[in-house]
């Protein structure tokens, strides 16, 4: 299984992010990304990225255009797309919606699905909060039953 590490302060802007949105009734989405060279199997998250997303209260889309200036993003800074997560307005389930509209479509990637538009989630209770789920090589996303073997936050001098 894939290990992720993520910064305190990546989780802290992502969740600011999704109840910024959360704030205008509507979902939002956020990627994590990780150094290109870095180990498949042990990613080091670095940064959460916004991207340009159209958002309802109970759906996302990224367009095309925001695609294409993700993937100059990535390319400009050396980086690879590791994980992305986003908020429902209320539980949080991966939705067929979330399976077909998904970012990330590597074997092994993470999705994190964060309820209450994380009205209530901060970097502390992230875990317990959010659903983890990763793709499997079936192309199947599969919620996670033990995060701690998948996902770690770590302090940020230690990134
Ligand atoms: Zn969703």
């Amino acid at each position: 299984m894939i290990r992720y590490t993520c910064p305190h302060s990546v989780v802290a802007d992502t969740l600011a992010h999704l109840r910024a949105a959360g704030r205008w009734n509507k979902e939002c989405v956020v990627l994590w990304l990780a150094p290109r060279a870095s180990s498949s199997d042990a990613p080091p998250i670095c940064a959460a990225y916004l991207p340009l997303q159209e958002a309802r209260a109970d759906r996302f889309r990224i367009p095309p255009e925001g695609m294409s200036t993700l993937m100059a993003h990535l390319r400009a800074h050396k980086l690879r797309l590791a994980a992305q997560v986003h908020s429902h307005p209320y539980e949080a389930f991966h939705s067929i919606a979330d399976d077909d509209w998904a970012v990330v479509r590597r074997e092994g990637g993470l999705s994190v699905v964060v309820p209450d538009f994380a009205s209530h989630t901060t970097p502390e209770n992230f875990v317990s909060d959010a659903k983890f789920y990763h793709l499997t090589a079936s192309d199947r996303w599969l919620e996670l039953e033990i995060i701690s073997a998948a996902f770690e936050i770590v302090d940020d001098n230690r990134a």
